[in-house]
């Protein structure tokens, strides 16, 4: 639904870099691999890493029926 604030796993606040990720990110609105945007802010440890993978951003089609 929305990102959350923290990784699940270690704790390490991911959701300020969540912006970045959409913008740059082949995969949404940019032309980069997100392997190496990830990278490049800093998202080094896998199980922050599949924060951003596996999120589907659903807020937008959901927040009319709340
Ligand atoms: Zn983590």
């Amino acid at each position: 639904m929305i990102i959350p604030v923290r990784c699940f796993t270690c704790g390490k606040v991911i959701s300020e870099h969540w912006g970045d990720y959409v913008s740059r990110s082949n995969t949404k609105e940019g032309d980069e691999d997100p392997s190496d945007v990830l990278d490049s802010l800093g998202i080094n440890r896998y199980c922050c890493r599949r924060m951003f993978v596996s999120h589907i951003d659903l807020i937008d089609v959901v927040s009319p029926y709340q």
